[in-house]
């Protein structure tokens, strides 16, 4: 029996994890453990400070008041009795593309059942003005899925997709990391005491359009594929590192 473990960092009650659910349905037993409500850039934190409540919402369906990290480390250690085939999270409502992924809920959740052992894939999709139109990521997140269900995965490695708005082409480009930051980002506003507070998020990104990376595929609206693996060092620095630096 194939099950399938969802997440997301949206929340429990966002429609980009329907449409998940909707799509691996067709693949599995679908299993959801979600955050009770929005993660977005809580990145791989754990819940350590306070106990965390799992709470049943139907046959396979459950929230956690915690992380994304929080829902896969409970999802997989309590609420399923085995490893599932695969954990998938998603779909984040918004691309999760170059520096994004390190501030990225959907993808740590990805990172943490990878970590366990279990292929896992991030899913994300881009706004376009018409709103959220899911049946081509749908239809994105169940060809991959399914290829992921029938391959396996590389150790250490998961899947960041992420699919365009309007998919004019649909076409898909296996890319690496690129890098996307924003500029005028931080909002300053004042509070009913006149007092200066300052808001983290919005402002506009600034994308390198580096070919192969993961922020030029979409933007020339192609599905993005990148594998990604847990090892975060420089392996190409590290031999001069170790001989050269003297530490
Ligand atoms: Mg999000």
């Amino acid at each position: 029996m194939t099950t399938i473990l969802i997440t997301n960092d949206d929340g429990i009650h966002s429609p980009g994890l329907a449409a998940l659910e909707a799509a691996m349905a067709t693949l599995g037993n679908t299993v959801i453990v979600a955050p009770d409500r929005d993660n977005s850039a809580v990145s791989h934190s754990l819940t350590i400070n306070r106990p965390l409540k799992l709470t049943r919402h139907g046959v396979a369906r459950y929230d956690v008041n915690g992380t994304p990290a929080d829902c896969v480390v409970l999802g997989l250690s309590k609420v399923l009795r085995e490893p599932p085939a695969l954990v998938v999270s998603g779909f984040n409502l918004g691309p999760n593309l170059g520096d994004d992924i390190a501030y990225s809920g959907t993808v740590s959740a990805a990172v943490e059942g990878t970590m366990k052992g279990c292929p896992s894939i991030a899913f994300s999709t881009e706004y376009s003005t018409d709103g959220w139109d899911f049946d081509f990521s749908m239809e994105t997140a169940r060809r991959v899925a399914a290829r992921v269900l029938e391959r396996g995965l590389p150790g250490n490695t998961l899947l960041n997709v992420n699919i365009p708005k309007g998919h004019v082409n649909r076409e898909t480009r296996i890319t690496c990391q690129g890098r996307r930051q924003w500029e005028g980002d931080i909002l300053e506003v004042s509070d009913p005491r006149g007092r200066i507070h300052y808001w983290i998020g919005g402002g506009s990104p600034i994308s390198d359009r580096t070919s192969g990376s993961d922020v030029s595929a979409l933007e020339e609206g192609f599905v993005s594929i990148t594998p990604i693996h847990l090892d975060h060092t420089n392996h190409e620095f590290l031999r001069s590192f170790r001989e050269q630096w003297g530490l």
